[in-house]
């Protein structure tokens, strides 16, 4: 969909009248939002949003959230939770001072071995090697269509962008990434970094730890961000599931209660994940399913809704206030270049 027909689409969907219409009939359920990365460019929108959120909402915890469900412990109405995932290290620089600042407070779900830099996460790579590409086109073989490989416009970064996201959303539900990941590389000419250079890299331990000090849980999104629905061993869902978990633990000095499935939709994560995750001592788990929470919830198979900081505001307003189900959602953030 062309971006001026989507903006145009966004502003018809905003009615103020509405929007107070569905937040005031949802009120008695519990939203969960989800966020990335936090780009110093979407600071200001950030902090828009968050204004919003303290002025209409009630921004709650994890930990207030799994009460609910679990207890069925009353929330206030228009509770709202705010998760991260990943651990970019803009989380830190960018996206906390704007949450302190409204005293809200937030769960960051990490992922170790990107913590320990020791790997990217793979959609980053992507967008990397396209970003960095010298080619004006490229032959790609892109997944589904291995046999052929096909030709892409490089000329714009309008293209690069348009890629990235298509490559990404079909490489999503892979288990072999990096295997995809180098031969792209290859192909565009780019030698990736050992290592994730800004805006890709990690939140350090360091100041992981301060976040933890100031109001962030710290909950754990598995050790290498493996889809735990396309693993078959398993001991190598043990060690995502357990050993993130551990590692996490060992790090910040505190337990660690809640888990986020990588891609988290239907078909990335299954029954037998859920039973390792509830044996793995969590007390929650979230998934990209989108929905509010109500009396019938899972604690193991949340639904949230996808925000993000450049959400525009009036597009935001709507879907916190319940029309997310007309909007479409991927959680492959793909980075826009000078970001
Ligand atoms: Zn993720």
């Amino acid at each position: 969909m062309g971006s001026i027909f989507k903006r145009t689409l966004k502003s018809a969907i905003y009615n103020p009248a509405a929007e107070r219409l569905m937040s005031w009939m949802h009120r008695h359920k519990p939203r969960i939002l989800t966020y990335h990365s936090f780009p110093k460019t979407q600071v200001e929108n950030f902090a828009r949003q968050c204004e919003h959120l303290r002025r209409y909402y009630n921004p709650v915890s994890m930990d207030e959230v799994v009460t609910f469900v679990r207890d069925l412990k009353p929330l206030p109405p228009r509770s709202v939770a705010i998760t991260i995932d990943d651990g970019y290290r803009d989380v830190y620089e960018f996206g906390a001072p704007v949450l302190r600042r409204f005293h809200i407070p937030a769960t960051l779900y990490a992922v170790p071995a990107f913590l320990d830099r020791q790997c990217w996460l793979w959609w980053d790579c992507i967008s990397y090697a396209l970003f960095h590409s010298p080619l004006n086109q490229a032959q790609l073989i892109v997944p589904g269509n291995e046999l052929s490989p096909a030709t892409f416009a490089l000329g714009s970064v309008a293209q690069r962008q348009a890629l990235a996201t298509h490559i990404s959303i079909s490489l999503s539900r892979f288990d072999d990434q990096s295997r995809w990941v180098q031969d792209f590389a290859q192909r565009l000419q780019v030698n990736l970094p050992a290592t994730p250079v800004p805006p890709y890299d990690a939140i350090s331990w360091e100041q992981t730890r301060e976040l933890a000090a100031n109001g962030f849980a710290i909950g754990s999104h598995t050790m290498n961000h493996r889809v735990t629905g396309t693993l078959h061993d398993p001991d190598v869902k043990r060690f995502e599931i357990n050993g993130s978990r551990e590692r996490l633990e060992a790090m910040l000095h505190r337990p660690v209660h809640h888990f986020s499935f990588p891609n988290g939709g239907i078909g990335d994560f299954s029954h037998t994940d859920i039973e390792l995750v509830k044996q793995a001592g969590y007390s929650s788990a979230v998934t990209t399913l989108i929905g509010m929470l109500d009396d019938e919830a899972d604690c193991f198979q949340l639904p949230r809704i996808n925000a993000g900081a450049d959400m525009d505001l009036s597009f935001f307003k709507m879907r916190l206030a319940g029309l997310f189900q007309y909007t479409h959602a991927t959680n492959i953030p793909v980075r826009v270049s000078g970001d």
